[in-house]
């Protein structure tokens, strides 16, 4: 499978080793867009063959670029999971393993750890973030002194969708004079400045992306753009012109999702056409995902895939994933190895042709040039996905075609080949005892070094940790 334009990357690769100075000077860097849904069902996009939602923008992405049928994120919930997309280790290795507090804190994810924005922000690039942030509120966290010379959007975990409604409760709280007010309705803010939002969240969101793209052409520069929404994350607000294109859906979460899902894709459609109009659409690489899989209670679908967000299973952590470059990725290609959302920090680095100071403790690799040989980037490697529960942990860890599991405080580990069985119905523990003890042993040695968490999402949560010696690996990785 050719699928890079050869000479360009082996521009990219002198430009990286920094050998030919000169030729690297010539080397157009590519712009990077990362495009971050927000809870998305495995099966909720037309590419991963949904029946009833239809994503015509994010389908040409697909039809023109390599759809992914298993990246997997770090984290089966958003914080952690975002964590370990700007700094490239898992959540765990950084003490950030639970969502920030619920409102208003002075913690965030730790300033050593230089964010992906930073790192293309110190080789060129002129960067943005528009959305969601949820990695810390303090000052020292804010987007803009973590290398996002843009920042348009929320601090927080989610939002409300309509002003007319968040802004009216916004008011109210401040007339009644709380000091802790719910974030979901604070006002949006354009580099800490407050701003006077009065569109839809999402195409608001897609408005300030595609302005983004229009600003960023205008510098010569190479850019990075981080355009994270919201959607479709609860609150379930959709505007009714979007439910409307899904006259057949009756169930009402299921018809609102389906219109935030489609209020998304439309705007992605915008931020490609701002692309487009700009010249610039041939040299971006645009990746899709979810940080998380989707919350089957409020109207997602994962099928096939095992239950949802917060789980180990399959549904809670693998994503949906496009990634587009007219001319270097091969038009409609699937790949069907695994990935990981940790992968994209030093494959962007390879890209920018950026030196890793921190490459020893990354824990993706640039696969780049696998996408191009269209080889495993994992073979033989260990994938992981671990959750604090409150005395005990959920675990999972995926080598080739196995994954061993562990999900709830008694239940043992099970095995599954997961790609005969992706769903993971048929338990294979007692057919490969060894295979699994191997596999369990490989993951509690990575637990070695993991921190312990920096904060906690709620008070209780906190409390629980303490109470019970967390987090008791020794209970997590038994066997026998
Ligand atoms: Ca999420």
């Amino acid at each position: 499978m050719k699928v890079l334009n050869v000479m360009a990357v082996a521009l990219l690769s002198l430009a990286a080793s920094g050998v030919f100075a000169a030729t690297a000077e010539k080397v157009e860097k590519p712009n990077i867009v990362v495009i971050l849904a927000d809870d998305l069902g495995y099966a909720d996009v037309g590419f991963n063959g949904s029946k009833d939602i239809v994503t015509p923008n994010l389908d040409k992405l697909a039809n023109e670029g390599i759809t992914f049928s298993e990246a997997y994120t770090a984290h089966p919930f958003c914080g952690p999971s975002r964590a370990a997309l700007m700094t490239g280790r898992y959540p765990h290795k950084i003490g950030s393993q639970f969502n920030l507090p619920v409102r208003g804190s002075f913690v965030g994810v730790p300033t050593e750890e230089k964010f992906v924005s930073k790192m293309l922000q110190e080789n060129g690039y002129f960067t943005g973030a528009v959305g969601k942030w949820h990695l810390g509120e303090a000052p020292e966290y804010h987007p803009n002194r973590r290398g996002f010379d843009e920042f348009y959007g929320f601090l927080g975990g989610g939002h409300n969708y309509f002003p007319e409604q968040f802004k009216k409760a916004y008011a109210r709280q401040v007339e009644q004079g709380l000091t802790n007010i719910d974030h979901y309705i604070m006002p949006l803010e354009h580099n800490g400045k407050e701003v006077d939002e009065n569109e839809y969240i999402t195409d608001a969101l897609s408005r300030e992306g595609a302005n983004f793209v229009r600003k960023a052409a205008d510098t010569g520069k190479p850019f990075f753009l981080y355009l994270a929404y919201n959607a479709p994350h609860v609150p379930l607000q959709a505007k009714q012109e979007d439910m409307e294109k899904f006259p057949d859906i009756k169930d009402k979460k299921r018809k609102t999702y389906a219109g935030m899902v489609y209020a998304m894709d439309r705007g992605i459609g915008e931020v490609v056409d701002a692309l487009d109009a700009t010249g610039k659409l041939d040299n971006t690489l645009i990746v899709f995902f979810s940080d998380n899989g989707g919350k089957l209670q409020f109207g997602a679908n994962n099928h096939p895939l095992r239950e949802g967000k917060g789980s180990v299973f399959e549904g809670g952590f693998r994503t949906p994933m496009v990634m587009h470059w007219p001319k270097q990725i091969k038009a409609g290609t699937q790949f069907e190895h695994p990935i990981k959302a940790l992968d994209l920090f030093p494959t962007f680095a390879g890209l920018a042709g950026a030196e890793l100071e921190q490459e020893s403790k990354l824990d993706g690799k640039n696969i780049f040039s696998f996408l191009q040989s269209g080889d495993a980037p994992h073979k033989d490697e260990l994938i992981f996905a671990l959750r604090h529960r409150g005395s005990y942990s959920d675990a999972a860890v995926r080598r080739n075609e196995w994954k061993a599991v562990k999900v709830g405080e008694k239940s043992p580990w099970k095995l599954f080949n997961i790609e005969q069985d992706e769903a993971e119905e048929n338990d294979l523990a007692e057919k490969h005892p060894m295979m699994l003890r191997d596999m369990v042993r490989e993951m509690e040695k990575w637990s070695w070094d993991n921190a312990q968490p920096r904060w906690f999402h709620i008070h209780e949560e906190g409390a629980l940790w303490r109470q019970h010696g967390m987090p008791r690996f020794d209970k997590t990785f038994a066997t026998d």
